[in-house]
């Protein structure tokens, strides 16, 4: 999907966190348990394995504040 910073991002389903993460939207941590989904680049100069290396762990609320632009 394309998201407000009009780059083009893989994102998974919402799903609970498996660990605590930093999420970049807020830059606060993510509970163990709480919604969360995971977005990388598609378009990534490093190539998409190298960017899947690179995923980021959002709040589900900071992802669709941040996908909305
Ligand atoms: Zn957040």
């Amino acid at each position: 999907m394309t998201v407000g910073d009009g780059r083009e991002y893989f994102v998974s389903t919402p799903a609970p966190a498996a660990k605590r993460y930093i999420c970049p939207g807020c830059g606060a941590s993510l509970a163990v348990g709480q919604t969360q989904v995971t977005a990388w680049e598609a378009d990534s100069l490093l190539g998409g394995e190298a960017a899947l290396e690179f995923r980021r762990h959002w709040h589900l609320a900071c992802w669709r504040s941040f996908a909305a632009g």
